[in-house]
């Protein structure tokens, strides 16, 4: 692992530890040991020492349900453009299709882990 100072100014890839999206330099000491790295947005780091002390299974679970919503608003707009064949998508229409699914899925992530760790009845602000 790379000293902190480097971290940021080299090709290693750095992904927040909570929805996986690219890391800005927000580090948090986790389990007294590790440093865990963030993005920017208040619900990782709110989460992420919770997210840390989950068990392999429970993210399992947790990202499996983010892939899962990802995906249905993936669909949504390959439904908004009428393709439903990926043989059909131009250049830009795939690239917007995977755009769409990483953005969907960053955001799912944080919404799934708030419900494991707030339970069910937790609502994004995104979903108000
Ligand atoms: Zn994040």
């Amino acid at each position: 692992m790379l000293p902190v100072v480097r971290r940021f100014a080299s090709p290693e890839p750095a992904c927040c530890l909570v929805c996986r999206r690219h890391a800005t330099a927000i580090g948090q000491r986790a389990g007294g040991k590790r440093v865990v790295w963030l993005c920017d947005d208040p619900l990782c780091l709110e989460l992420s020492r919770w997210v840390f002390g989950m068990t392999a299974g429970a993210l399992n679970e947790v990202e499996r349900a983010a892939m899962s919503d990802a995906g249905d608003v993936a669909g949504q707009y390959l439904d908004s453009i009428g393709k439903t064949d990926f043989a059909t998508l131009d250049q830009e229409e795939w690239r917007k299709f995977l755009e769409t699914f990483v953005y969907a899925f960053e955001t799912a992530m944080r919404t799934q882990a708030c419900q494991a760790v707030y339970g069910e009845n937790w609502v994004s602000a995104e979903r108000k």
